[in-house]
């Protein structure tokens, strides 16, 4: 977590800003958020790294949204504790530099060894989803699975019981038990034909741990709402609100927290309020123009006085610079943080260096602009494909690119097959030895004019 957000949290914290008991910390939230999709991108690239295929859309936007619930879980959690140093032992608030003082401790503890641990699982469950998909996919080849020994150097006894264990991928048994249900577990799973085991029983040490229950796969969950981070009840919980719903649900046993829509709007609105925030300081830096903040969306826009202006027309008669500021527009009204970026950035040669057009919610991405209607487009992501290898080999970078946006002014030019032929074009293109391209593009978004939709294609 970055020092400049944690001290902006304790501001807010100490100042009153936040209603710690109902409303979560921007900042922590931002950079909790930020640090637990990192660890589900990682493991996805670990499993792809294993040819393991990535998960769809549908499965990876739930998976993303429990980390959310869980980052903001974790940060109610955080902040109670925070607060809770602001009173001196006589019940007086303390001056703000002893409060900060007497919290570094606790922060340092929780974002060294906890999140260490937690980020560490995070990967191994986003892995562990992708794993488990392919699993379910490929059972009538590998109709069992095998539990493979920890390769950690100290693994401990935990799961030793279960090494060696074959059963059919369908068995109850691993909604009991299985790899990565412990922290720190390095077992593994593979596909096997072998015959199958007996099912042991556990020893007791070796039950899964709390918040790491339930095959990430299946429940499509980063962790369990058994965590403890998580409420025990929804009459507990700080986001329900209406007690007399919170009771219903907790009598009929419906608590679902990494579903519930009260928690998605706690998630919203912290989103939005970073996204504001976000705004407040674009507003105030001299280099940014065209600054927006869309009230209803929660989206931001701004556009670097350095970023290219290109006046030439397309085949569409509209320039290139005003068919990427329409694409813009449509994804600030959907709520996206989309900042144009400066274009005229040097090395220290006065060369310029290869930039792509924005961040898209922070990360870099590329917009290409489809202006005439082919059979596919697969020529366009080669050559945005090379820019963002180019992109991502800057020295400089430490947020790397992996996103294509393809805009589409006019709308009749989209459709979702000539998108499917352009990525198999792409994923097929070989360069003049024959050998494949690297593949840098992963996401594609698909912005079309007059849509409400935005259409998102995994590349694989
Ligand atoms: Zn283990």
């Amino acid at each position: 977590m970055s020092v400049e957000g944690i001290a902006r949290a304790l501001v807010n914290i100490y100042k009153g800003n936040v209603d710690i008991d109902h409303e979560v910390e921007e900042h922590l939230f931002q950079e909790t958020s930020k640090i637990f999709n990192e660890a589900i991108s990682e493991g996805y690239a670990n499993a792809v790294e294993n040819n393991t295929p990535l998960p769809n859309d549908t499965f990876r936007s739930s998976f993303k949204h429990s980390a959310d619930v869980f980052s903001a879980f974790r940060v109610h959690r955080m902040q109670q504790d925070i607060a809770a140093q602001m009173i001196d032992e006589d019940g007086h608030v303390k001056p703000f530099q002893k409060f900060v003082k007497d919290v570094s401790p606790y922060i340092e503890h929780r974002n060294r060894a906890w999140l260490r641990t937690e980020y560490d699982t995070a990967i191994l469950r986003a892995q562990n989803a992708a794993e488990w998909k392919m699993f379910e996919a490929e059972k009538d080849v590998y109709p069992n699975l095998e539990w493979i020994n920890s390769t950690s150097p100290n693994p401990g006894a935990d799961h030793m019981v279960f090494w060696g264990t074959v059963r059919p991928v369908d068995d109850p048994f691993w909604n009991g038990h299985k790899p990565g249900d412990r922290w720190n577990c390095k077992c593994e799973l593979q596909q096997s034909d072998s015959d199958v085991t007996a099912a042991p029983l556990s020893d007791g040490k070796s039950d899964p741990a709390r918040g790491l229950e339930s095959n990430p796969a299946k429940a499509e969950e980063l962790f369990s709402q058994k965590h403890p981070y998580y409420p025990q009840s929804c009459m507990s919980c700080p986001f329900a609100g209406n007690k007399l719903m919170a009771l219903a649900m907790d009598l009929a046993g419906r608590k679902n927290c990494n579903r519930c829509g009260k928690v998605r709007k706690s998630v919203a609105e912290t989103e939005k309020k970073s996204n504001r925030r976000e705004y407040e300081r674009l507003k105030k830096e001299p280099q940014y123009k065209d600054v927006q903040y869309d009230k209803k969306s929660g989206g931001v826009k701004a556009t670097h006085n350095g970023h290219n202006e290109q006046t030439e027309k397309t085949k569409l008669g509209v320039s290139s610079a005003e068919l990427e500021k329409h694409c813009q527009d449509i994804l600030f009204k959907k709520g996206h943080r989309v900042i144009f970026v400066d274009e005229k950035v040097k090395d220290s040669k006065g060369r310029f260096l290869t930039q792509l057009d924005m961040l898209l919610d922070g990360k870099p991405c590329d917009i290409a602009s489809v202006t005439t209607n082919r059979r596919h487009y697969g020529m366009v992501l080669v050559s945005k494909n090379k820019q963002i290898h180019r992109y991502n080999s800057r020295e400089d970078i430490t947020t790397t690119a992996d996103t294509l946006c393809l805009y589409f002014h006019k709308a009749s030019m989209y459709d979702e097959k000539r998108v499917l032929r352009s990525i198999n074009y792409y994923l097929h293109f070989r360069k003049n030895d024959g050998k494949l391209i690297d593949h840098n593009i992963k996401t594609i978004h698909c912005v079309v004019n007059g849509n409400d939709e935005i259409f998102t294609f995994s590349v694989e």
